[in-house]
């Protein structure tokens, strides 16, 4: 029989949203629990140079992380690496999270599982990450003013990022292996721009450099030929898949599945609070996820607080 534990808080995810969240949480004097089924840090846990995290000139994600980790961990959050999440069961009071080695019930909690990028299937594209590969044009694009990049994909996520990396590159090749899906006036927008040379029909075949990334191989599918480009940075833009595989029997998910919750973090679900990328926003970066984890967790409290009154 698994052991029974409760807490008044069980905060799902210990990326930049859940670690801000247990933080939080942990100040107010909440017991607080906080399940990691993957790396501590989610997403920003191997990037090499923020800089837009205010307050830092330039930070490694992994020692901002850390320092979050440890804030939170001072103020008496408890964080788990190695118990899996079997199945949540929401609807109820207390919610009950049960894992591979308990059944937490939980007054209060707060979704922060993030989403994971889709990569390009390629063996090296591991050993160029944050060397001329990135994902998020507003975090990295900067580090590309006045050079020449590439974004592969097709869909609106990688128009838009190649609209808004003309700013910075004196060339800009948009590498799509099928047609575009984008709507029509992030299109046009793109096809006006003479820095850019849209590549339809067209495979990533290799990425080769030293250090760091210099050239990528295409296959043009139309024309049979192979080139190489010589590029300083790709953003890869292939697609995103949110970590809510676990909940999509408990709450409603957006198309793109996401959960679906206001500025307030609130669910559909009366102290369910989704923070971060998991939840259905536009922007999505480290001071939205943190700003979403204070929300939440100011929130919960509040909850909390009136389900203790009514008792
Ligand atoms: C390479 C890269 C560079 C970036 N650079 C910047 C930058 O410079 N500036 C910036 O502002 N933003 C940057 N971003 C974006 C930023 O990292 C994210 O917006 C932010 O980290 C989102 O935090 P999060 O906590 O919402 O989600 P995540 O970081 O995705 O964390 C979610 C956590 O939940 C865990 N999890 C998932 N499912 C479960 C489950 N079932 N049970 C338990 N745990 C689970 C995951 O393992 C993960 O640790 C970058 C992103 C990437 C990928």
């Amino acid at each position: 029989m698994k052991e029974r534990i409760h807490k008044d808080v069980v905060i799902i995810g210990a990326g930049m949203a859940g670690l801000t969240a247990a933080l939080y949480c942990g100040r107010m004097n909440l017991d607080t629990l906080v399940l990691e089924n993957g790396l501590i840090g989610g997403q920003i846990a191997n990037a090499v140079a923020i800089e837009n995290y205010p307050g830092f000139e330039s930070v490694n994600g992994g020692d901002l992380i850390a320092t979050v980790q440890k804030q939170a961990e001072t103020f008496g959050a408890v964080i788990d690496e190695f118990d899996e999440i079997e199945h949540v069961t929401l609807k109820t009071s207390p919610k009950i999270i049960e894992t591979q080695e308990k059944i937490y019930e939980a007054d209060a909690v707060i979704i922060a599982s993030g989403m994971n990028r889709r990569k390009l299937p390629l063996p090296e594209e591991k050993k160029f990450a944050g060397r001329g590969v990135h994902y998020c044009e507003l975090c990295d694009g900067h580090a590309y003013d006045g050079k020449v990049i590439a974004v592969a994909g097709g869909g609106n996520a990688a128009v838009d990022a190649a609209n808004f990396l003309t700013k910075y590159a004196t060339k800009l090749y948009l590498i799509h292996r099928s047609e575009f899906r984008a709507d029509e006036v992030s299109q046009k927008r793109l096809r006006a721009n003479d820095k850019v040379t849209i590549m339809l029909q067209t495979d990533i075949k290799a990425l080769r450099g030293d250090k760091k990334l210099k050239e990528v191989e295409v296959f043009d599918k139309t024309t049979g030929e192979t080139k190489t480009l010589a590029i300083d940075g790709i953003f890869v833009n292939i697609g995103v898949e949110p970590n809510t595989k676990l909940f999509k029997d408990e709450l409603t998910l957006t198309a793109s599945g996401r959960i679906p919750a206001g500025e307030d973090c609130r669910t559909e679900i009366a102290g369910v609070f989704a923070a971060g990328d998991v939840r259905e926003k536009e922007i999505r970066q480290l001071t939205t996820a943190a700003a979403d984890g204070t929300i939440a967790a100011l929130l919960a409290e509040k909850y909390l607080a009136k389900l203790k009154a009514a008792i």
